[in-house]
């Protein structure tokens, strides 16, 4: 069989709608993808787990002094509830919250810069601070055009404590904070919960080698405000092809399709999927992960968490055909990582847009900045790479993560934080 690049934009096409962790419309793109599946011939599989849900009824934010103005926010999801008349203290510009920078921040509502980490949401906690507001999108933001962000916070920062948070657009806050503010009020409100998103799981069972299965993996979530073409509809499609073929061809090996849920929520889906299926995984050599392609501006990418033989692997196929990756030994942002950190191998592909080629994680992630011929060709290299894994006579890589890998995915995890904890 030949791959369908039409095929691929069609059903990209058919995805390409807001589809938040959790959500009827993530929902309904597994039902989408499920729905592919069966006109490939097979039957999937939704695997239904956990995630934290909320509702923001009531975000609002007042300066009281020395001017009186109100601004649009929104709430930071699971980060509680102020009480119903809103919270009103002194106010603080805190900037990446150091400690240096909230000596006398106990009480006050302080305003922290966008894109803080954990670490400074704890120093927020162990400064007594009562609540916090942080800024989105950029100065020069046109408000038309844009999306004020809606954030939560995640368990990391909850296993500190809770503070009520909300976001301002970056203008709003610059001229806010010209103005000096020294009394404010904020009021949130939301409803917080639990409910489930799905993992899609198809399988193909192989001829031969039946202790040793590889797992084809793309997430199919989006963030909010984003059509998720680029990020990861496209990977969606591409591992449905490969599917598609290894239905009609046999493999040797077994392969398992999984598309994951919630992993903008970070790797939720597959941290799940990796945390349950442990028996399994014993049978896994292999992770082939796609997480973003199809930018017509853009460059094809391997991050290899594995032996450094398959990066030379991969090189070596690249020059042999002529199809430009650059191949690093490195740790994804991505749910390549929840496999490696159980111990086997894992690759991930993509093709990422040139700088300013095409956004994504906003309203801008849209079919028109993408190629099918792209899709296709990303498409085609995986499938080579896959024909000499899932068919070789002896597997070629190595299943162990080398030392300076496990220490990055580790990293990446912030293990060493919660072996710490464990430990007391
Ligand atoms: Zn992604």
């Amino acid at each position: 069989m030949k791959f369908s690049s039409k095929r691929q934009f069609d059903l990209l096409n058919k995805i390409g709608f807001v589809r938040t962790s959790g959500s009827c419309e993530e929902k309904r793109a597994a039902e989408i993808l499920l729905e592919e599946i069966e006109n490939i011939g097979l039957k999937g599989e939704l695997e239904p787990f956990e995630v934290d849900h909320y509702e923001i009824k009531k975000a609002k934010f007042e300066v009281l002094e020395p001017y009186y103005k109100e601004y649009t926010v929104s709430g930071y999801g699971m980060s509680g509830s102020t009480p119903s008349e809103g919270m009103v203290c002194e106010f603080e510009y805190v900037e990446n919250a150091h400690k240096q920078n909230l000596i006398n921040s106990k009480d006050k509502i302080v305003f922290i810069n966008s894109g803080f980490n954990v670490k400074a949401y704890e120093n927020l906690i162990e400064a007594g601070v009562k609540g916090f507001i942080s800024f989105s999108g950029t100065v020069i933001d046109d408000e038309s055009k844009t999306d004020l962000e809606d954030r939560k916070l995640n368990e990391k920062h909850l296993k500190h404590g809770k503070l009520p948070g909300l976001t301002i657009r970056a203008k709003d806050a610059m001229e806010m904070l010209k103005n000096t503010p020294s009394k404010v009020r904020i009021t949130l409100e939301q409803t917080e919960g639990k409910i489930d998103s799905h993992n899609v799981i198809a399988t193909v069972k192989g001829k031969k080698y039946e202790n040793e299965e590889i797992h084809f993996v793309a997430h199919y979530d989006s963030v909010p405000f984003s059509n998720g073409v680029y990020d990861n509809g496209a990977g969606s499609v591409i591992i449905m092809e490969l599917l598609r073929y290894y239905q009609e061809n046999t493999p040797e090996r077994t392969l398992k399709f999984i598309w994951f849920g919630s992993e903008e929520r970070g790797l939720l889906g597959s941290k799940y999927y990796t945390d349950t299926h442990e028996e399994e995984l014993k049978k896994v050599v292999l992770a082939v992960n796609v997480d973003m392609a199809g930018p017509i501006l853009g460059y094809n990418r391997a991050f290899v968490t594995a032996d450094n033989s398959l990066c030379n692997m991969i090189e070596y196929m690249s020059k042999e055909i002529g199809f430009p990756i650059s191949v690093t030994q490195s740790v994804y942002s991505s749910d390549s990582t929840p496999y490696a950190d159980k111990g086997v191998p894992a690759v991930s592909f993509a093709r990422f847009g040139a700088n300013g080629g095409a956004p994504g994680h906003n309203r801008y992630d849209l079919i028109e900045h993408l190629s099918a011929e792209n899709i296709k060709e990303l498409t085609e290299f995986i499938h080579l790479f896959s024909e000499r894994t899932v068919n070789s006579c002896v597997f070629p890589v190595p299943r162990e993560i080398p030392q300076n890998m496990k220490e990055e995915v580790d990293k990446y995890l912030m293990k060493e934080e919660k072996d710490k904890k464990n430990s007391k």
